[in-house]
């Protein structure tokens, strides 16, 4: 292989650009061409690519975002944006592709190794979403958002005697909620994978309040069956003692620059990206499991849903 292509696709995660930067740094040091695919599939059916220097990565790692860019692309669904992909990847000869996102950005990996074009995926998502890997490059930034995000809303909270509903993001996932309310020491978390009834809900705020607590932080999955607005309205009906406040923390948590696990992580994860695809692996995923660093093909990581460990659940009940 002489040259290969990189890009970053679907939901923005922080840690894309240390990866990018990782890739490309590797891939000159085994002596190959890395060339950098702006917006994603959409850059790749309009042939928007170009060589990526050392120097032109220098100064990304601990910025957030990403230098490529990103979007999303239906064209690539259909047979014939697949077609158009494979003849914009022979004009730049490359021979190879290594695809930096989430679920949705893996999938279409599993396509390109399918139309045989050799491809390695790598995970960064905030959601913490994807099967195979213990954590994927994004998630450790997003939580530490949320913590700083939680500990400011606690502060004001206990001044005013009021209760704060703070939705995060996630998707389907409660991974963000449920971590995020542990750390941040929550009263109530609501996720999607185990709702609670907003009676449920009213009952512990107002349990907190009889107790005598100054405050009250509700942390819910924006994943939840009901809108946060909804369940402030219910809330307020009920009359649980505390004020209640909204605050949905929003595209905050995709910002930032990359914490230093992150950071790590995404250097380690491109670097071995690159190495898997010389070594002539496709159609897999490089993942974190354990202290291991591993792959998992991407059929399976696109096939099977992650869960969360029932022990945050036992802990987060058992802390309460
Ligand atoms: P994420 O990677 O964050 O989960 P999306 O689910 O939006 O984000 O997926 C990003 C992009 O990946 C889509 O816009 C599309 O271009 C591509 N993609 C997703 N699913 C498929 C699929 N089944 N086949 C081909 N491409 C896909």
């Amino acid at each position: 292989m002489k040259r290969i292509a990189v890009m970053t696709s679907g939901g923005d995660a922080p840690g894309m650009n240390a990866a990018i930067r990782a890739v490309v740094r590797a891939g000159i040091a085994q002596g190959i061409e890395v060339y950098g695919i702006r917006q994603a599939y959409a850059g790749l059916l309009s042939g928007d690519m170009e060589l990526l220097t050392s120097r032109e990565v220098s100064g990304i790692l601990q910025r957030g975002g990403t230098i490529l860019q990103t979007a999303r692309n239906e064209e690539f669904k259909t047979a014939q944006g697949q077609r158009k992909a494979l003849r914009r990847l022979n004009e730049h000869n490359i021979e190879g592709v290594i695809v930096i996102g989430g679920d949705g950005s893996l999938r279409g990996a599993t396509v390109l190794h399918d139309l045989g074009v050799p491809t390695v995926g790598v995970p960064a998502s905030i959601d913490n979403d994807i099967y195979g890997t213990d954590t994927s490059i994004g998630v450790d930034t997003a939580l530490n958002t949320i913590l700083d995000a939680l500990d400011r809303l606690r502060d004001t909270a206990t001044s005013h005697n009021r209760c704060f509903l703070i939705e995060v993001m996630g998707r389907n996932c409660g991974y963000l909620a449920l971590t995020g309310g542990i750390l941040g020491g929550a009263e109530v978390i609501i996720t999607p994978e185990r709702p609670l009834s907003m009676e449920d809900v009213a009952r512990d705020l107002e349990s907190a309040y009889v107790k005598g607590k100054a405050h009250a932080i509700a942390v819910i999955a924006e994943g939840a069956p009901y809108k946060v607005t909804e369940l402030q309205e219910f809330l307020e009906k009920q009359h649980v003692g505390f004020e209640i406040r909204l605050t949905i923390l929003g595209h905050t948590q995709r910002g930032g620059g990359p914490t230093a696990f992150d950071r790590l992580l995404a250097t380690r994860m491109g670097v071995e990206a690159v190495k898997r695809l010389l070594a002539g692996e496709t159609g897999v995923m490089v993942a974190r499991q354990g202290r291991v660093q591993t792959t998992v093909p991407l059929k399976e990581v696109t096939s099977q849903q992650r869960e969360i460990t029932g022990e945050y659940y036992d802990l987060a009940q058992m802390l309460q």
